[in-house]
């Protein structure tokens, strides 16, 4: 019996296979590789010193991602291929349905040809829309969301939760991430933005390596922040892998029901006091600019991790040295060459 992980190459699903594969388990990868290098596979087999299958499909083509379940015994999928860049979705609404929820209805529509009804789905913290409340928790449901990219999360969601009605043999975690940071302590994989990132750990990176002179940091005059600059909860990549994990577990313990978690360290952190854990940490200097507010920004949202503690007995335990510190690792040894 396999673990079926779409989006497998990329930088959450990378960390992932590789927590899964340092556990024994058989995976498969599909991938279309439209936002990720096919190094990424080698490398994961370094780290881990085991082999998988790997498919280049897009999850779109239903013919050849039925291929993968004709030729395989699959128990499980962590769906994760999907496009993840706001402002692009904004740019580009109709790619951002098609591929986000045309691909997962299209992946859906072949599980229940195979039988297979149990997924772990990467969802976001931005389902949440703006709840009048910096601490999100699972019970607040889905708020208005403010881009296509949170929307077709929140309709994802929907689409699952629907899908559980129709047929409660399903078995569905849905994960909500907050902002994974880091990379893997190996230094052989982690986020590789293309051209100018919009994230700002990427864009720290990008900084301190001297790709890019300054940052510029949006606002400094928010309500209810140390500093006055947007606080987030950043949480490290592998934690967020074995939150995958854990997930999985609940799901074999469950055997149906739809499960949410927030996945987060309960933390928020300013930009500032990123940027100088960053410096401190790896010795190296982040040149920044005060810059005006970015469009849509909210001051500071966190999760409530407590469900995820106690239902799944996950707990982000990677502080914000570690995340400084592997992003930067990962910087070095990698992306310098
Ligand atoms: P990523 O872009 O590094 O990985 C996504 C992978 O999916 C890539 O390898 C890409 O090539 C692949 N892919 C995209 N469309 C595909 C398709 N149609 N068919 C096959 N493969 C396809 O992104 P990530 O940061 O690893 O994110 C993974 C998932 O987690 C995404 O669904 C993303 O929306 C979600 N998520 C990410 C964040 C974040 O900050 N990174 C936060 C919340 C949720
Ligand atoms: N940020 C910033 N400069 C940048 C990128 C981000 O000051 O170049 C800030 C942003 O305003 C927010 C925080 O950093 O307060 C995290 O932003 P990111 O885009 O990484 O994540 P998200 O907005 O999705 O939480």
């Amino acid at each position: 019996m396999s673990i079926l992980v779409t989006g497998g190459v990329g930088y959450i699903g990378s960390h992932t296979v590789v927590e899964l594969l340092n556990r024994d388990e058989d995976i498969i990868i599909v991938d279309n590789l439209v936002n990720s290098k096919p190094e990424a596979i080698n490398r994961i087999k370094k780290i881990t010193g085991k082999d998988f299958k790997f498919y280049e499909v897009d999850i779109l083509d239903e013919k050849k991602l039925e291929n993968v379940f004709k030729e395989n015994n699959i128990e499980s999928v962590i769906h994760f291929a999907g496009l993840k860049a706001v402002g692009e979705s904004v740019e580009k609404p109709l790619e951002y349905y098609q591929n986000n929820v045309a691909g997962t209805l299209t992946l859906l529509k072949i599980m229940i040809k195979y039988n297979c009804k149990k997924i772990v789905f990467s969802s976001s913290a931005t389902v949440y829309g703006d709840p009048g409340t910096p601490k999100y928790i699972e019970e607040l449901g889905r708020g208005k969301t403010t881009n296509p990219y949170g929307t077709t999360k929140s309709m994802i969601e929907q689409i699952l939760e629907d899908l559980y009605i129709s047929d409660n043999s399903w078995n569905i975690a849905i994960l909500r991430y907050f902002n994974p940071v880091g990379a893997h302590e190996s230094g052989l994989i982690g986020e590789e933005p293309q051209g100018i990132p919009n994230n700002l750990m990427p864009f720290i990176m990008k900084v301190a390596n001297k790709e890019l002179d300054h940052l510029n940091v949006f606002g400094n005059d928010y309500e209810g922040t140390k500093d006055g600059t947007g606080a987030r909860d950043y949480l490290h990549v592998v934690d967020l892998a074995i939150g995958h994990i854990k997930a999985l577990e609940k799901l074999d313990k469950e055997k149906n029901g739809v499960f949410v978690y927030n996945l987060g360290t309960g933390t928020a952190y300013t930009v500032l006091e990123i940027v100088e854990a960053f410096k401190k940490v790896n010795n190296v200097d982040v040149p920044y600019k005060i810059a005006p507010r970015r469009n849509g920004d909210l001051a500071i949202y966190y999760a409530d991790p407590t469900k995820a503690e106690k239902e799944l007995g996950w707990v982000a335990k990677r502080g914000i040295e570690e995340m400084c510190r592997d992003s930067w690792n990962f910087v070095i040894s990698n992306m310098r060459g």
